[in-house]
């Protein structure tokens, strides 16, 4: 069965559905173009650091987007950049950026300074680029559309005249809306936590700002930025449909002027107005959006009602995805303003893996984006996975999750030659602090009927364990081992102490490999109950797994003073027998 073509996850599922309702609008239109090139979008505001968290706006319509080029179709994944709207708020912690920005809130985004420092021209060309670089690396083509250039150019200049003629219509709409409670007021991106929580303080004043406020002159949909200030605080005091004479005056500079509408480029549509427009200007056919958006009054439900009223559009298909966490991150390497973006995940994480947390969850379903110990588990299971595609015995779903992770419709994704077990990695850059002499040696050690050639071999996944260690482990929890044998505690040992150590050291030779150690360590304590260091489990009194565990410790108190540690195979590679001799009192 081809890949691209079986239904046994929710990407293919929504691809077929995509499909059919781009072809259905195709026969709507009764247009003899040939097939449509078929549009799903998504949005973002580079406001500040772009979270993480939503960089599910973006995957998600990726994934289903290439599963449709997958098929031979033509798609366009619009990321339409939200670069005209106002900046609300200065984000504590971004380096570069103090009180002062303060005075621009009220700004389109393009118009406010970027952070001290950047090689960007503006505060969201600053914030987008960093976003497009993750992109890039995640395998995700995308058509990047400014909404400042859309606006300012005139673009969207008849969308723009048609809803302020039919300003009472769209009134009459959001009114049925308003006297309810609005929870989702906000833009379609889920925000941080803390963010959500300081919208939630604001109260109303940012929901009227959503869908247009009506002055004494009448409801409008469409706010100028000030031709003094450039700040959104302008009313509209009138407008003449026949000649599109539009009056406004500033709030917060007193300035005021009247323009022409069908000449003028300095504003936009509000919220609510606008994402529908979109929709119809661009044909969108999916879009997801955040999942606090399914109540009533949310901008996708109004947006439903106003593009099909006012626009004579269709909305889009529009699955709403469930909130992803974060787990675990370091403060210290929140270097830009506390929140953890998807190049803070790239660093510590290889691209595939990073798009198989997407892939293989439903939009609906929540999910954590490890940064503590759980990426080792992580990390485990995927190698387990590729394990399974590889001898052709993991389920359809999964591997089409891992087809997905590894490759898109224009080719694999780089991926590491040699892909050593994640743990390892970091347990080894834990001891040598990054020193490539001492790292290839030891990972040569693992496996002597195979050694490494090259540290090459091994990366990129080798760099990423080295930047978890170095930005995510705390100091206390590093591996230090010892310069210096720890005598007190050496003469102190009883003869079984002393006898387990010396066989260890006696195996130490004929067992230097990661398999090899592994049966010596777990042999030793064996031994000296007077078995095999071959038998099984089944053979052995429980009180061996109690042997062992304090045979381990001792070992983790001689080389690294503390009761554990990376796993013992892997610290004695990396330790060196030489030093272990040392540090064991041999
Ligand atoms: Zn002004």
């Amino acid at each position: 069965m081809a890949q691209s073509t079986d239904t046994t996850d929710w990407v293919s599922r929504y691809a077929d559905e995509v499909i059919a309702e781009s072809e259905r609008r195709a026969a709507g239109a009764k247009s003899d173009a040939a097939a449509p090139v078929i549009v799903v979008a998504s949005g973002l505001s580079p406001s500040g650091p772009i979270h993480l968290g939503n960089l599910r706006e973006v995957m998600t319509p990726h994934l289903v987007a290439d599963e449709i080029r997958r098929r031979g179709h033509q798609v366009r994944h619009l990321i339409s950049w939200d670069d005209y709207d106002r900046y609300r708020k200065v984000p504590a912690g971004v380096p570069g950026v103090d009180e002062t920005w303060a005075e621009h809130i009220g700004k389109p985004l393009t118009s406010v300074p970027a952070p001290a420092g950047s090689a960007h021209p503006n505060w969201a060309e600053h914030f987008k680029s960093a976003m497009v670089a993750s992109l890039r690396e995640l395998g995700v083509e995308f058509d990047g559309i400014s909404q400042t250039e859309q606006y300012t150019s005139g673009t969207y200049r008849e969308q723009v005249l048609h809803a302020m003629r039919h300003r009472a219509d769209i009134d009459a709409i959001l009114d049925q809306y308003r006297t309810k409670k609005d929870p989702a007021k906000g833009k379609k991106q889920q925000k941080p936590v803390d963010e959500a929580e300081l919208e939630a303080a604001e109260g109303s004043g940012a929901a009227s700002e959503d869908d247009g406020s009506g002055g004494s002159a009448g409801y409008f949909p469409y706010k100028p930025y000030c031709g003094q200030c450039e700040k959104d605080l302008t009313t509209v005091t009138s407008y003449d449909d026949e000649s599109t004479e539009l009056a406004y005056v500033c709030t917060a500079c007193g300035f005021g002027e009247t323009v022409l509408l069908s000449e003028f480029n300095r504003g936009k549509l509000v919220w609510k107005v606008d994402w529908p427009m979109r929709w119809a200007y661009e044909g969108v056919v999916f879009e997801p959006s955040g999942v606090d958006h399914s109540s009533p009054g949310s901008s996708f439900v109004v947006g439903g009602q106003i593009v099909r009223q006012i626009f004579d559009g269709v909305q889009p298909i529009g699955p709403m995805y469930a909130f992803v966490g974060i787990s675990g991150m370091a403060k210290m390497s929140s270097s830009r303003g506390g929140v953890p973006t998807p190049a803070d995940a790239l660093k510590i994480m290889e691209a595939p893996l990073l798009r198989w947390l997407y892939a293989r969850r439903k939009p609906n379903q929540s999910f954590k984006i490890a940064f503590d110990q759980e990426i080792q588990r992580l990390y485990d299971e995927w190698d387990k996975l590729e394990a399974k595609v590889a001898d052709g015995s993991a389920l359809p779903a999964d591997a089409a999750a891992h087809s997905r992770a590894v490759r898109t419709a224009a080719g694999e994704l780089p991926s590491t030659p040699r892909p050593l077990p994640y743990r390892t990695l970091a347990s080894v850059a834990d001891i040598t602090a990054g020193a490539e002499d001492q790292t290839l040696r030891i990972l040569g050690d693992l496996d002597p009927s195979a050694p490494l050639a090259s540290l090459d071999e091994v990366r990129p996944r080798l760099d990423r364990a080295e930047n978890w260690i170095t930005t995510q482990v705390p100091a206390e929890a590093r591996t230090i081992v010892r310069a210096e044998p720890d005598a007190e505690l050496l003469s102190s040992l009883d003869d079984e102490g002393r006898e387990s150590l010396r066989l260890l050291l006696d195996g130490l030779d004929s067992h230097w490999s990661l398999d090899g150690l592994t049966h010596l360590v777990y042999g030793v304590p064996k031994v000296r109950a007077g078995f095999s260091a071959d038998a099984t489990a089944k053979e052995l009194p429980p009180e061996i797994k109690v042997a062992q565990r304090s045979f381990f410790a001792l070992l983790y108190r001689l080389l690294v003073t503390r009761e554990t540690g990376p796993r013992l195979p892997t610290l004695l590679l990396a330790v060196g027998a030489e030093r272990v001799r040392k540090l064991l009192g041999a």
